[in-house]
């Protein structure tokens, strides 16, 4: 290699590469913990969740406990569970004992108590609280959006692919292991209501001024798929005669924009007829199909589909094809809900490969058009 090659080569790294990667964002110990199935994670399979938290819109808070039910799979050390800064573990119990924990960032490591043997089911119960991360640009970013409906009252999401789960609630942060069923349970003022993931199972309504809403979901679920939707809606139901029997179809607006959606809405019976043509059943019979407003574009939330498209055709209004086809249908409400097949129901382990998510979210809605 001559010398003026060299310098050639030189000059491309430093002009070519260089910028570039400066531009990469650092790649911390948090990242490893939290996007890898680390030693403390591979010992045990999460069987449930049993989720309950009380939000808090006076002054932004979360607090709660979530009791985590796991299988044990092989020799067991320290349990790994994420949550996210600012949020702060109070407590870890399990067997009526309080474990000792370790923070790191992000993650927590655990000393479990009890003997652990393969094959033996465990539970432990972690007690949190604090002022979550709050999103920004959702649901680019990620966190708690904490906004306001048209008339000014309380309306409160999150918004977490991405980033994750733990960014408001105490969970094993990985799409390697989901639960096999979960319980939320939302506490919330009871001026408000409080909507999520699977089928409602009651409200318990308190004399000092607050309401739990107990929802269940009876299946496997990713764990940034599982949301509150906090606020004052509408709603109605439908069933739809589909592949597999009689499926629910929950509608949730926001109560200023019932006749928008009943309007708009309507474009759910023709993509559930195409997607279980192309895909077969949609995949949560057992727990429904919901679309909801949220106060973001839209998440595939899973039997609780995020809509935040404005009640118009294309994407906010806009055709991104720019041939016109883009104009005759909802983006929100086919591309979101092709997640619960591409996404949902077929998930990825690792975070690295969501292209397989959104890639196949893309071709479904080709075939929709
Ligand atoms: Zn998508």
């Amino acid at each position: 290699m001559s010398r003026r090659s060299q310098l050639l080569i030189a000059f491309l790294i430093a002009v070519v590469v260089g910028p570039a990667a400066a531009q990469q964002p650092a790649f911390t110990r948090a990242d490893t913990l939290r996007g890898s199935v680390t030693p403390e994670r591979a010992w045990w399979d999460v069987v449930f969740y049993d989720l309950h938290v009380k939000f808090d819109p006076a002054d932004s808070t979360v607090r709660g406990w979530n009791a985590i039910t796991y299988r044990v799979t092989g020799p067991s050390r320290a349990l790994q569970i994420d949550l996210q800064t600012p949020l702060e573990i109070d407590s870890v119990v399990q067997g009526g004992k309080r474990l000792a924990h370790r923070r790191d960032g992000n993650a927590f490591f655990i000393a479990t108590t009890g003997r652990q043997p393969r094959g033996a089911t465990r539970t432990l119960t972690i007690y949190y609280h604090g002022k979550p991360r709050v999103a920004e640009k959702p649901p680019w970013d990620g966190g708690v959006i904490w906004a306001r409906d048209p008339d000014g009252a309380a309306w409160i999401s999150t918004a977490c692919q991405g980033l994750g789960a733990s960014v408001w609630w105490p969970v094993k942060d990985t799409q390697a292991d989901e639960p096999d069923s979960q319980r939320v349970a939302l506490t919330v003022p009871d001026s408000l209501q409080a909507i999520s993931n699977g089928r409602l199972r009651g409200v318990v309504r308190r004399s000092d001024g607050w309401s739990t809403w107990e929802w269940f979901v009876t299946s496997l679920i990713n764990t940034y798929v599982v949301a509150p939707y906090i606020g004052r809606y509408g709603q109605w139901t439908e069933t739809y005669e589909g592949e597999r029997g009689h499926l629910t179809l929950d509608f949730r607006p926001l109560v200023q924009h019932v006749d928008g959606a009943r309007r708009q809405w309507q474009q759910v019976r023709p993509m559930l007829k195409c997607f279980e043509h192309w895909f077969g059943p949609y995949p949560w019979y057992a727990d429904g199909f919901r679309l909801i407003e949220a106060p973001h574009l839209g998440m595939e939330h899973q039997s609780a589909v995020a809509y935040g498209n404005g009640y118009r055709n294309g994407y906010k209004g806009n055709d991104l094809s720019g041939t016109g086809w883009g104009l005759t249908w909802d983006f929100i409400i086919v591309h979101e809900s092709a997640h619960e097949w591409w996404g949902n129901s077929i998930t990825t382990a690792d975070i690295a490969d969501m292209w397989v998510h959104e890639a196949f979210a893309m071709y479904a809605e080709g075939l929709f058009v």
